[in-house]
């Protein structure tokens, strides 16, 4: 089943969401019951207030009747507030099942799902679509069966009261009801033109102020203000149409209703005639009847809410029914030695024509420090980026300790990888949180220290006045780049991962800070394997090894004295930038 099934399959699926709560939908359906019983009583109690109380002038039933009323709304109240509380529920539960569900499901999905579709759609998914969603399953639904027993109720009345009646304006009622929902649509057709003309007139405006000096300088004002005038007169045309048809609109509802009402009144007054009802029994049709009216304007609208919530249903599907990550790893991996190989990597995203990598092939042994360089768009970040499995390679292998990525468990993979982003990852939380991130949580404070104080980072963080207490606020927006930097290094070397991933800042940090930095990552590489996409001079010359990429492909591989010597693209480069950035 997928999210472009049939709006029925959709909504028969949504219900299935509302299942875990059917218990309070009962609940809520018993309410609902006694709203409706209790609303037709209260029509049927009409009949014997009129004979009761005026007609037959019965003093003892002139006192009971009004106490009846009071018990029957006292019902209606709390039956009412059963059914909101026991539908509210249900529909908030039912919104926030969907809201964990999808969360989950998104940090299942691909690497590649997040170039799809933007996190800020992401968030519309969790947002108004699981609220719509929970309207459609459950508000819709309460509508149409509270509405329907009111109806149901109310014509049970009527037809007790008089059969006769109830039946001459049920045949009548449609055309009037048809005719008054052409005058209504009319109505609306030319407000929502109007609207348009109003917006059309601001874009002029807006456009003729917004250029006051072309305007001025070319001598446009006549034309502009011409060209305004025109849109003013048929905004003007169309605000009469509006006004005309409003009010023939209104007098022919009006009209209707009357009709309506000389119709009942004709039909009941022949079977009154007849002695077949009484003035009560008059009453008591037309206060049912005033009691179907919004019930079926309800009922009307429960199509809109519906097509809302299948569409935003829709969309949730789709979400939910896109594949996992692929994860079908079994061979067991508790720590890796750290042996990378590339084997002839070719990595395409989707809809490039050329690859992003082609044909790579290196080694990176534990204990060495492998730097990647290369221009911008060369494929540095894509080719991390299939270490740890964001995205899968379109041919060739990548082998850890010998064996394909795919034949581990993904959660086995990542636990071997620790990864400091150009862009530092930081949740709001405390200092001590973010450095014992995810699987390290519940870190003791021995060893969370000495990362802390390992990244360089304890003498800020000490200033801080609740120091590892202290919250960093969102994004960590309460930090500074280079120390955002030293926490993420203190939580890569808490996870003391064989395999260590950087992409090193080119965001100029003070050469304090990038000291600092430089410094807390040369203790956390010894005995890993590092992977390191490089900008500063000082991480290449001490690297095992420099891969040069160029347009996907390896162009050169060695050591910084090997291609320096060999005056090809990183030699280029390496006058080019880093010489540079050496100056600066
Ligand atoms: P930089 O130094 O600017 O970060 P880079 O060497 O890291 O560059 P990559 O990010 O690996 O370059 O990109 C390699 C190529 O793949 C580029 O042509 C880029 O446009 C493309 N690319 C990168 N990410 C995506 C993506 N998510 N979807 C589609 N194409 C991508
Ligand atoms: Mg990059």
């Amino acid at each position: 089943m997928s999210g472009t099934d049939s709006p029925w399959k959709v909504y028969t699926r949504l219900l299935g969401f509302a299942r875990p709560y059917r218990g309070l939908l009962l609940l809520a359906g018993v309410g609902m019951l006694l709203e409706a019983g209790a609303g037709g009583a209260f029509a049927k109690l009409m009949e014997s207030v009129v004979d009761e109380t005026f007609i037959k002038r019965d003093e003892a039933k002139s006192l009971l009747l009004p106490a009846y009323i009071v018990g029957l709304f006292v019902i209606r109240g709390v039956a009412g507030y059963i059914t909101d509380m026991g539908m509210g529920k249900a529909a908030r539960s039912i919104a926030r099942d969907f809201r964990v569900e999808v969360l989950g499901k998104y940090l299942r999905l691909p690497g590649l799902r997040f170039d799809t579709e933007p996190v800020p759609s992401m968030l519309v998914r969790l947002g108004s679509d699981s609220d719509q969603v929970a309207q459609a399953a459950v508000d819709a639904m309460k509508v149409m069966i509270q509405q329907s027993l009111q109806v149901i109720a109310m014509l049970a009345v009527m037809l007790y009261t008089s059969w006769q009646v109830t039946i001459a304006i049920l045949l009548m009622a449609p055309p009037l009801a048809w005719m008054m929902d052409r005058v209504a649509k009319r109505y609306r057709r030319i407000s929502h033109r109007i609207q348009e003309s109003g917006a059309e007139m601001m874009q002029a405006a807006d456009q003729t102020l917004s250029n006051q000096q072309e305007v001025k300088i070319y001598g446009a004002q006549r034309t502009e203000l011409k060209r305004y005038a025109g849109l003013a007169d048929t905004n003007l045309k169309l605000a009469m149409k509006v006004e005309a048809t409003r009010s023939i609109s209104s007098a022919m509802v009006q009209l209707m209703g009357a009709v309506g009402l000389a119709l009942l009144l004709f039909f009941a007054g022949r079977e009154a005639m007849a002695g077949r009802l009484t003035a009560g029994g008059f009453v008591s049709l037309m206060v049912s009847m005033m009691a179907i009216i919004p019930a079926l304007k309800q009922l009307t609208n429960v199509q809109n809410m519906l097509q809302r919530g299948v569409a935003s249903a829709q969309r949730l599907f789709t979400v939910l029914d896109a594949d996992d990550e692929q994860d079908h790893g079994t061979r067991p991996l508790d720590r890796a030695k750290g042996v990378i190989e590339f084997r002839d990597i070719t990595a395409r995203y989707p809809g490039q024509s050329r690859p992003a990598l082609e044909g790579i092939n290196f080694t990176a042994r534990p204990g060495t420090v492998t730097a990647i360089v290369g221009r911008s768009g060369s494929g540095k970040s894509t080719l991390i980026k299939l270490i740890p499995r964001f995205y899968e390679a379109e041919s060739g292998q990548i082998l850890l300790d010998g064996h394909p990525l795919q034949d581990y468990r993904l959660a086995d993979l990542r636990r071997q990888i620790a990864l400091v982003g150009q862009q530092v990852m930081l949740f709001d939380g405390t200092v001590a949180a973010n450095v014992a991130y995810g699987e390290l949580q519940g870190a003791q404070a021995g060893p969370m220290e000495e990362a802390v104080r390992g990244a360089n980072a304890m003498e800020f963080v000490s200033e801080l006045p609740e120091g590892l207490h202290a919250p960093i606020g969102h994004k960590g927006g309460r930090l500074s780049g280079g120390q955002r930097q030293r926490l993420a290094i203190a939580r890569a070397m808490l996870k003391d991962a064989p395999i260590l991933i950087l992409d090193e800042a080119t965001a100029a940090l003070d050469n304090e800070s990038e000291r600092l930095v430089q410094n807390a990552l040369q203790k956390l590489m010894p005995d890993r394997t590092t992977l390191v996409i490089a900008h500063r001079l000082s991480t290449i010359e001490h690297a095992d090894q420099v891969l040069v990429l160029d347009q996907g492909h390896l162009v050169e591989q060695g050591t910084h004295g090997e291609l320096l010597a060999r005056g090809g693209l990183y030699a280029h480069l390496y006058q080019m930038q880093f010489r540079e950035g050496e100056a600066g």
